[in-house]
């Protein structure tokens, strides 16, 4: 245990709830457990609350992560649009504002409104720079888990390798961290509705389809930052399907928002974008739930090998188009798709928690970094 930031840790886990619970874990002496607690609390790393019952000896105060320390904020870079918020440490959202920025205006573009609407937020003065933790960037393409630069994105023209964290220390002066979308989605589910699992996907099924795996409690990225881009998995039976990629026959080409879009244009509806085909299903439209449903089936065919692959305890299915027709349709080809023993503890639900699951995944994404053990020392050695 070399500092104030290993015990932070314990608490911030939820491996230790009180003193005695360092005591334990650490084995340090309780002199040491005291300054370093003191340490924390005196930082606002910490805060102590209510009261924890222990089975022997006297009550002890209940010690939590203070997801007040700072702020983070939270861009989420969509497809059509763009939404920067200013959130707590926990995800939760403070003020919320939303861009008309098309991802494929370029990163140059995006960029510089997220810049502007990031100082617009922070600009009523009760707010300092020096309270922000980080701008933390979601964006639906894969990124390089060593630069955080977008790598080889399908559908993002112009921003191939483009320094996003350059970019925007450069306009706001604070730490900056870039995430593929559907990871921090899955991160944002894991934290919120399934803090038991230990291997969650989710599929985010939007204009696009990408996915996002979390394994023991954090995004699993990959080498090169593609795990789990299916949406370019080429699929038998669709080779005629142009893909926005570029190539033929991909999983997005024939079931993504934009191909059930197009669905329904063809049989005279109506439908502009995968956010329609949304509307469409919350008003329970026949077309629109026949098309969905038949576009989970081609979509559990690709996701029954990650689940043999994976084995996770949760399939959650995000996005625009994530609703019922969509939920039957991946179970009717994903069950008799998949080893018996893959599925026997697996659940496949809707996420409850939508668009809210990103900032939570960005929040603990920006903590994970900004709050690790030897950030923590080393910032509390310099004060
Ligand atoms: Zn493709």
């Amino acid at each position: 245990m070399s500092g104030p930031g290993d015990v932070l840790d314990l608490i911030r886990e939820r491996r230790a709830f009180t003193r005695g619970d360092v005591l334990e874990i650490t084995g340090m002496s309780r002199m040491t457990v005291a300054t370093r607690i003191d340490a924390l609390l005196e930082a606002g790393l910490i805060i102590e609350s209510g009261t924890e019952k222990v089975a022997a000896g006297r009550p002890s105060r209940r010690l939590e992560f203070n997801t007040g320390h700072a702020f983070v904020i939270a861009a989420n870079v969509d497809t059509t649009h763009t939404t920067v918020a200013l959130t707590d440490l926990a995800g939760r959202v403070a003020a919320e504002e939303r861009i008309e920025v098309a991802v494929a205006d370029g990163p140059d573009v995006t960029l510089n409104a997220i810049a502007d609407r990031a100082k617009h937020l922070l600009a009523d003065g009760r707010i300092g720079r020096e309270d922000v933790a980080a701008i933390a960037l979601s964006i639906p393409g894969p990124v390089d888990p060593d630069t955080d630069r977008p790598s080889q994105p399908p559908i993002m023209p112009g921003w191939d390798a483009y320094p996003i964290p350059d970019h925007l220390k450069a306009a706001l002066d604070v730490p900056v961290l870039v995430s593929n979308d559907a990871d921090a989605a899955a991160l944002g589910e894991q934290r919120v509705a399934h803090p038991g699992s230990r291997a969650l996907c989710f599929i985010k099924v939007s204009s696009g389809i990408g996915t996002g795996i979390v394994l023991g409690g954090k995004a699993y990225r990959g080498t090169d930052g593609g795990a789990g881009d299916i949406g370019h998995v080429k699929i038998a039976g669709h080779g005629d399907l142009l893909c926005q990629c570029g190539a033929r026959g991909c999983l997005a080409a024939a079931a993504s928002g934009r191909a059930v879009a197009r669905a329904l244009v063809d049989l005279g509806k109506p439908t502009a974008s995968a956010s329609d085909v949304g509307v469409y299903l919350a008003d329970g439209d026949p077309d629109a739930a026949r098309l969905t449903q038949a576009a989970g089936r081609v979509i559990g065919e690709v996701v029954a090998t990650m689940v043999s692959l994976l084995n996770p305890s949760e399939v959650v299915l995000g996005g625009v188009l994530a609703s019922p027709p969509l939920l039957a349709g991946v179970r009717e080809t994903l069950y008799p798709r998949s080893l018996p023993r893959a599925t026997r503890h697996l659940s496949i639900s809707q996420s409850t928690l939508g668009e809210k699951a990103t900032a939570v995944g960005l929040a603990a994404m920006v903590v994970e970094r900004e709050y690790s053990a030897s950030a923590v020392n080393a910032a509390l050695a310099r004060s």
